[in-house]
């Protein structure tokens, strides 16, 4: 709920608007109970356990990298539908990746989540919970957020919005939209409703491919929204939101890491407000997508960087822990049925 709609709520019961500040301050603290809001009357705590519920993710595996301080959750909600979110510590404070779905539809092949199928989509406040669950564990707060774990954010979009301004929310988590990134694999019309509403947050486009051709054999929605109408909607989502969009670009050996995609890939996006991030493959079990030759991967990025377009690689964090997207909840599912 937002702050407006819980107000709304509280007037029906006659109470008054703070009340209903207080409460929404409680709940994006991340507390667990009514009964821990503990300057609220006894009476209102009362009525909330009536009429609501709160539920919150609570931790089932907690894995902390030896190789940097990344630490992947593995999650369960209510329904005992299990998810992962993954903290990552950088100079400039801490950035969490969290999940909008069970699962994802997409399918791409490289993706442990994609290989689970769909289960069902997040709600807002599972996703509010999954930054909570890790500030309180932690004692930390966390300044920045990816939408890039399991699912894929604007397939569940609705959800997503609700969780963009609760978030942002100034007397809630107070994380500034601009340190928020929703990466998608490029559902066209998200995209250009997300670039009508002007919300700040970041556009992150999972591309990995410059043309059709490629693109079509790793992820099956490009079927229906192709690289042309995607580039499109990316820059015209630059140029109404004045953010350059970020082109995620994973490299997968032999399938789109040439000099020639790069020059490709160069001449399709240059001269748009861009930023492209390079991505070393997380190699998982049941497809051919192996790593790049790191002589590769470096010339790729120096095409790109002549073309005058702005790149970065992408420093693969908790790699001893199943950081990458899905794969320690397959790995935990695999072992499990493996023990029965
Ligand atoms: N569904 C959204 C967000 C979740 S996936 C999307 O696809 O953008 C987050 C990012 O991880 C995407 O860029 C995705 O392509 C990438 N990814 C998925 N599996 C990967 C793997 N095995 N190795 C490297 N990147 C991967
Ligand atoms: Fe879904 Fe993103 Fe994985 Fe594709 S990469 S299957 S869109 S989570």
């Amino acid at each position: 709920m937002s702050l407006e709609q819980l107000e709304k709520a509280f007037k029906g019961w006659n109470y008054r608007p703070y009340h209903a500040l207080q409460v929404y301050a409680w709940l994006h603290r991340g507390v667990e109970s009514f009964d821990d809001m503990t300057d609220i009357s006894k009476q209102l705590r009362g009525e909330l356990e009536k009429q609501y519920e709160i539920f919150n993710v609570s931790i089932v595996e907690k894995l902390t990298s030896k190789c940097d301080e990344t630490i992947k959750y593995l999650l369960s909600l209510r329904d005992g539908a299990l998810i992962e979110s993954v903290l990552m510590k950088y100079h400039h404070g801490y950035t969490i990746c969290i999940s909008t779905q069970v699962g994802c539809k997409m399918g791409c092949v490289f993706c442990a989540t994609g290989k689970m199928g769909f289960s069902r989509n997040l709600t807002a406040s599972e996703m509010l919970s999954q930054i909570q669950s890790a500030q309180a564990d932690l004692g930390i707060r966390i300044s920045n957020v990816v939408l890039m774990g399991m699912g894929e954010p604007l397939d569940n979009y609705e959800n997503t919005l609700i969780f963009l301004k609760l978030a942002a929310s100034q007397k809630g988590m107070n994380i500034g939209m601009r340190h928020i990134s929703v990466s998608t694999c490029g559902i066209i019309d998200k995209i250009n409703d997300l670039a009508q509403r002007n919300i700040s947050a970041t556009l992150s486009v999972s591309l990995h491919a410059p043309n059709n051709e490629i693109r079509d054999q790793i992820l099956p929605i490009n079927k229906k929204f192709p690289v042309e109408e995607l580039l499109s909607a990316c820059r015209d989502y630059a140029q109404m939101t004045k953010r350059r969009v970020t082109y995620e670009y994973t490299m997968i050996n032999n399938l789109n890491d040439s000099a020639l995609c790069a020059k490709e890939l160069a001449n399709k996006i240059g001269g748009s407000l861009c930023h492209v991030n390079i991505i070393p493959i997380n190699q998982i079990d049941g497809n051919n997508c192996n790593k790049s030759q790191h002589d590769q991967i470096k010339l790729f990025c120096d095409i790109l960087l002549k073309k005058g377009i702005s790149v970065t690689t992408r420093r693969s964090l908790g790699s001893d822990i199943n950081a990458s997207c899905g794969q320690l909840r397959a790995r935990v599912k695999t072992s499990k049925i493996l023990q029965q």
